[in-house]
């Protein structure tokens, strides 16, 4: 079995998170996605919500799933069994911080190795900072994210603001 994780915040997740989820489940037996709970950002959503999200959006992917972790990355892969760490390159802009991370994560643990998927042009623009900032301006962010994840980002925003 080759599994793979994919790691991140997804606060919340994008299409591009789920084009790449997609992508990456053709790639391996099993991606595991992995939703950080010890980000140092404060995040909109709690780990709950953005798992229940991502277990939504995938659900027609069988050899998906999704997991909450914490701590450091090249140990969730090694409690998933996963020889690979799945990250997405949107831009030259995420590269050099990506280079750093994947050259840590091999002086960790040599015997896991870091792929870098290039997004889907069609998302290379989205993150979920931007797709946050746009909602807070109360626009519509329906085609950043599934239908369901902009209602929860819009009631997220109703309950802060009001
Ligand atoms: P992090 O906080 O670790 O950067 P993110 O949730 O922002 O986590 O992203 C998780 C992973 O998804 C990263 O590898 C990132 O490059 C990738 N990613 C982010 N946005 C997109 C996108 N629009 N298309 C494809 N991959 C993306």
């Amino acid at each position: 079995m080759s599994n793979a994780i994919y790691p991140g915040s997804f606060d919340p997740p994008t299409y591009g998170h789920i084009d790449l989820i997609g992508r990456a489940a053709v790639l391996f037996d099993k991606v595991v996605v992995g939703v950080l709970v010890n980000s140092s950002k404060t995040p909109l959503f709690s780990v709950e919500e953005r798992v229940n999200m991502l277990k939504r959006a995938v659900s027609g992917m069988d050899n998906v799933e999704i997991r909450a972790f914490s701590g450091l990355t090249v140990d969730f892969a090694v409690e998933c069994n996963a020889k690979a760490i799945v990250r997405g390159l949107r831009a030259v802009t995420d590269y050099e911080y990506e280079l750093q991370l994947a050259q840590t994560n091999r002086v960790l643990r040599h015997d896991i190795d870091s792929v870098f998927l290039t997004t889907n042009l069609k998302y290379a623009y989205l993150s979920s900072t931007i797709v946050k900032e746009v909602a807070s301006y109360g626009e519509d962010i329906s085609r950043f994210v599934p239908d369901f994840i902009a209602e929860e980002v819009k009631k997220k925003f109703s309950e802060k603001y009001n």
